[in-house]
């Protein structure tokens, strides 16, 4: 079985290579990593050698990949210490995660070659904390593991790493050298575990695999597989005819290792077949000066062990025990390896169940943050819910302050207004006009009161109806508004009553009325049109007058002049009757009319009111 070992872990070593970029560096790199695996190591080795001058021509990931590929090939030409310490080198550099985990993957595998337990189990703890990150070369690891496990006797575990890592490189779509390797590993673990005729079987398919991805070393190992099961049945001339085959595709792979194995089952069967002694006796002799230097005990035990049969053969028994005494020595040896083998791996297995409960303790930290993530969320959430809420009552809010001020300002309008004209009501044109006189009579501006009042209006109400008087008034309004905008203020003072207070003289105000009464226009209400005539008086304040009262009370009484001169007239406090000098004729015609009674206009509703029917 010892034999095995050397092949094996070199196999490993051998874990395919990366395809990558596509200009003429990467191709060069990718054709050095074909090389590797399709042709002797020496020529890849060469051609790596001639690159050397232009190496800074590529990309550090290119120049740690075909380090790679010379270290490897370091360890296929039995300089396993240099490649050893090449690879350890290599892993301290900054490398992808699929480059990490594929030099860790063949490292494991030299390291074990040269039996040296320790670094390989070291490497593989390191190498599985990487696997996730590196899906790709996932199943090569697997195999490695695999493989470590079968020489520590965890052979069910070994199979089942092996099965997995072949599901893991067939659910990857089935690269040919990821699943060629694969199933050798699986081969080996059936090999371990002693089901020879299994084990031959999955030889088969692993030729078959890795014709098809032209890898030279694994189809070699294939047929060495094959003859070692068949002897392992006692088919020790099938057994001969593929360990030479074996033997020659090895050497032809420069692959030392694997030749020095197949040449122990070749030997093996020789010596069963009684075929040829010498050959055998070579083969061994030079087997066993191999493994001496190499120091590899496992081996020695195994071929000073067929060095022994192989002299019982021939009868010299004395040899045959001087073997067996050797084997026994190399045995021994071999089991202290073993023991050093098993506690590299429970170093392993405790350094993984380490790491187990400290990823647990990862994993337990990860929810922690999880749940203080939704948490936070959680708030955030409520956070926004709270602004949005508080968004719609600001708006909310502010229509209501909107609505509430144009509420407050209409009811303030209400307030000083009369209802029917619009214009300000007592109160308010008293007050209003209040300040206005003062701040004439400060800047020294003139102002005039007027008060005008619709002569014989209850003759209106009576003819027409109240709804015809109010619109009278509503309509006189209007027009008042229309004349005084921008002049002075006007207000409803009485039931047929208004108020004009002008910050003019009274020429200004003679006019603004006589603008008024020219504005007078027919009114029809329910079918029926009347007109009517207003009186007004006037008095501009000569700077005598305290207050407002007095002058309004001068207007007043000129109004009442008006009244008790015949109505339809402007009359100015100081006496004149002020239609009079004015030279409108309308204005004239007012004045000589006698107005009571008002009569309908049906027959020319256009003309102006008061006019003659
Ligand atoms: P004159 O002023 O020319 O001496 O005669 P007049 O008929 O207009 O007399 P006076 O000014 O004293 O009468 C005012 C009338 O106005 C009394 C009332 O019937 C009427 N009146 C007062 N307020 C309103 C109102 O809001 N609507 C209506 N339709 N009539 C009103
Ligand atoms: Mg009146």
């Amino acid at each position: 079985m010892c034999r095995l070992i050397p092949i094996a872990f070199l196999l490993l070593a051998l874990v395919g290579l990366p395809a990558f970029a596509n200009d003429a560096v990467e191709a060069e790199v990718r054709e050095i990593e074909r090389l590797a695996v399709t042709a002797h190591w020496r020529q890849s080795d060469a051609r790596i050698e001639r690159l050397k001058p232009r190496l800074d021509r590529f990309s550090p990931e290119q120049r740690q990949r075909l380090e790679f590929v010379h270290l490897r090939n370091l360890g296929l030409s039995a300089h396993e210490q240099e490649a050893l310490q090449g690879f350890t080198e290599l892993l301290e550099e900054d490398l992808s995660a699929q480059l990490r985990v594929r030099v860790f993957t063949t490292a494991i595998s030299i390291a074990a070659n040269v039996e040296d337990w320790p670094l390989a189990f070291e490497w593989l703890g390191e190498g599985l904390l990487h696997l996730s990150e590196a899906p790709s070369e996932s199943g090569k690891l697997m195999g490695v593991a695999s493989y470590l496990h079968t020489l520590v006797g965890e052979i069910a575990k070994a199979r089942e790493l092996a099965l997995r890592g072949l599901e893991l490189v067939e659910a990857r779509g089935g690269d040919a050298r990821a699943v060629c390797q694969a199933v050798a590993d699986v081969a080996l673990a059936e090999d371990h575990a002693r089901n020879f005729r299994e084990s031959e079987t999955w030889r088969y398919r692993q030729i078959e695999e890795c014709t098809r991805a032209g890898d030279l070393v694994f189809i070699a190992n294939g047929k060495y597989g094959v003859g070692k099961m068949l002897a392992a049945q006692g088919r020790h001339a099938e057994a001969l005819d593929w360990g030479r085959q074996a033997i020659a595709e090895f050497e032809a792979a420069g692959f030392a290792g694997g030749a020095w194995s197949a040449k122990l089952v070749v030997a093996e069967s020789l010596t069963t077949l009684g075929r040829g002694f010498d050959e055998a006796q070579v083969l061994l002799t030079e087997a066993l000066a191999h493994y001496r230097e190499k120091d590899a005990e496992f081996a020695i035990a195994e071929t000073e062990q067929l060095m022994a049969d192989l002299a019982e053969r021939r009868g010299d028994l004395v040899e045959a025990l001087a073997h067996r005494k050797f084997a026994a020595t190399a045995s021994q040896a071999a089991e202290s390896i073993s023991r050093e083998r098993q506690l590299a791996y429970l170093q392993v297995e405790f350094d993984t169940r380490l790491k187990e409960q400290q990823i647990a303790l990862l994993e337990a930290e990860k929810e922690l943050a999880a749940l203080q993530v939704t948490a936070t969320q959680r708030r955030q959430w409520l956070l926004g819910l709270g602004m949005f809420a508080l968004l719609v009552t600001a708006i909310l809010l502010a229509i209501l302050l909107r609505h509430s001020f144009h509420e407050r300002r209409r009811y303030r309008r209400q307030s000083e207004r009369d209802g029917l004209t619009g214009l300000l009501n007592y109160q308010q044109i008293r007050k209003r006009g209040e300040a206005a006189f003062a701040r004439a009579r400060a800047d020294r501006r003139p102002f005039t009161a007027i008060v005008a009042d619709i002569d014989l209006f209850k003759q209106v109400n009576d003819s027409y109806g109240h709804a015809a008087g109010d619109e009278a008034l509503r309509s006189l309004g209007g027009w008042i508004s229309e004349v005084v905008e921008g002049h002075g203020i006007a207000g409803r003072s009485g039931g047929d009553e208004f108020t004009i207070l002008l910050e003019g003289d009274a020429a200004e105000a003679e006019a603004l009325l006589r603008r008024l009464r020219a504005r007078l226009e027919p009114i029809t209400v329910f079918g029926q049109t009347f007109g009517f005539n207003l009186s007004a008086g006037l008095c501009q304040d000569d700077g005598n007058n305290a207050t407002l009262e007095p002058l309004l009370h001068k207007a007043d009484q000129a109004l009442y002049r008006a009244k008790h001169g015949g109505r339809d007239r402007v009359v100015r406090a100081d006496g004149n009757v002020a239609v009079r000098d004015l030279p409108d004729a309308h204005y004239e015609e007012y004045t000589t009319l006698v107005i009571p009674p008002l009569g309908r206009l049906r027959d020319d509703p256009g003309r102006g009111a008061g006019e003659p029917r």
